[in-house]
């Protein structure tokens, strides 16, 4: 993309309204527009971003066989009336009557309609086991919709939903989802520690939450600080393997981690003294394991082995698609901007043109555009006719991890700066170096498309 032809509205001042680091910078960088408490536009950087996060979601759905469908933003309630949580949920759900007086809502959460779909048209347990997701909008209507993308009332979730025939069943795909999350997360640079936590509305004895940690998180969180030594990395795990994924959750959760809801200050008295953290954290996401809790009260039933039918064994599993931008901003930044990991940056590389309108520096960042973006990179080049510290500027704020600086002076010995936004390390090289050093950076970006199981 060229700058001069994007939308990118960057705001100079500071925006007053916003109480944390990573709702003021995703202002100032021409990410979001408020258009009503807790509900965005998402301009064509947040956009960006946002469907980076969503296909990274998907891809690590589709490596853990997970099978993606679209339910509607809008439902009946009289689902809701058959599970019994229509009344349950309260002030958050949003009601509405449409033109024949018949009740709807926007649904917070899709466990009803996603039982619906199964009762109709899954009848034998030789269908199972079955995992089903979507990235569908949400609307909660939050009493304190604050921190701008973190907490919002309209806001983007992945909710999966896995029936299985046996406890046993849904067991393995809670802990598959647990591997798969992990996964998930560290593809987007991000350090998610699962914790134990509490049922809540949706319910259930089995249920982690996914912590970031955080200054500004809005959860007080208590672990072991020998937990945020573990890394999934590149493991390759077979999801179908009971003994693997339960391995890798019992690493991951066999050491103290808790949100303040289930905390237990005898058990954490247990774990050595300057090991014990008290730290905040955002909660990015959660898996739930809830038996027949819907599949009884809604009838979701499948003929088993024996020719009996038997409630169908559930879970739901959620990311916070949007949240995470937030998130991911607050673990990453400094007070020059963003600074993105290199698995969600809205744009790979930006490319800055130091002397706009001279021949050579033109015609030099067009042809590192061109053979970028025949790479499979997707640059951003500033070629608007402004100073160069503003131009720098704009980079720092939107937070590409990478920059290239073309100017007259280096290009006169065939170099440009190849500039990283973290560190702030620069290197001077050839630009076909430049664009080689890139390609090699981005591959396990890039890679190779997860195919289906
Ligand atoms: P919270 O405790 O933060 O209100 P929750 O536990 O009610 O969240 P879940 O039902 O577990 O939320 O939803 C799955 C995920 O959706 C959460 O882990 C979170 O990342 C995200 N999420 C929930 N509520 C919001 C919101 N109001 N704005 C943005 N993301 C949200
Ligand atoms: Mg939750």
């Amino acid at each position: 993309m060229r700058l001069s032809r994007y939308f990118l509205p960057v705001l100079k001042e500071e925006p007053k309204e916003a109480q944390i680091v990573s709702h003021r910078l995703m202002l100032r960088a021409g990410m979001i527009k408020q258009q009503a408490a807790g509900i965005y536009s998402w301009l064509p950087l947040g956009f960006k971003v946002l469907k980076r996060i969503e296909q990274i979601v998907h891809e690590e759905q589709a490596r853990a066989g997970h099978i993606p469908l679209l339910m509607p933003t809008l439902q009946p309630a009289d689902l809701w009336r058959e599970s019994g949580r229509y009344d349950d949920y309260g002030e958050e759900m949003l009601r509405i009557k449409d033109r024949h007086k018949r009740d709807l809502l926007y649904g917070p959460t899709n466990e009803e309609m996603i039982t619906d779909i199964f009762r109709s048209h899954v009848n034998s347990y030789k269908d199972l086991p079955l995992t089903l997701y979507h990235v569908q909008w949400k609307f909660r209507d939050e009493i304190r919709p604050r921190f701008g993308v973190m907490r919002g009332r309209e806001f983007l979730m992945k909710d999966g939903y896995n029936f299985d025939l046996t406890k046993e069943a849904a067991l393995h795909a809670y802990n598959r989802h647990l591997v798969s999350y992990l996964r998930t997360y560290e593809r987007m640079g991000l350090q998610a520690i699962p914790m134990r936590a509490d049922g809540g509305p949706i319910g259930g004895d089995y249920t982690h939450e996914f912590l970031v940690l955080a200054e500004t998180g809005e959860s007080e969180v208590f672990y072991d600080s020998q937990i945020t030594d573990l890394t999934f990395g590149d493991r390759q795990i077979d999801y179908d393997s009971v003994e693997e994924c339960q391995a890798v959750l019992e690493e991951f959760t066999s050491r103290y981690a808790r949100t303040d809801e289930t905390h237990d200050e005898a058990i954490f008295a247990q774990v050595p003294e300057e090991r014990r953290r008290t730290a905040r954290g955002i909660e990015v996401g959660q898996i739930f394991y809830f038996g027949t809790k819907y599949s009884e009260s809604m009838g979701a039933t499948v003929v088993g082995p024996d020719g009996a039918r038997v409630p169908v064994e559930m879970g739901s599993h959620g990311i916070g698609v949007s949240r995470l931008l937030g998130a991911i901003i607050e673990a990453n930044h400094d007070d020059k901007g963003i600074i993105w990991p290199e698995g969600v940056t809205p744009f790979h590389v930006g490319i800055v043109n130091l002397k706009q309108g001279d021949n050579s520096t033109d015609s030099a960042c067009d042809a590192i555009y061109a053979e970028l973006q025949a790479r499979g990179l997707d640059p951003l080049y500033d070629d608007r006719d402004d100073r160069a510290g503003a131009k720098f500027a704009t980079m720092d704020l939107i937070g590409l991890p990478w920059r290239i600086t073309v100017g007259p002076r280096g290009l006169a010995a065939n170099k440009v700066e190849l500039t990283n936004r973290r560190t702030g390390a620069t290197e001077e090289m050839s630009p076909k170096d430049a664009i080689a050093r890139l390609e090699q950076i981005y591959q396990p970006v890039l890679g190779p498309k997860v195919q289906d199981k």
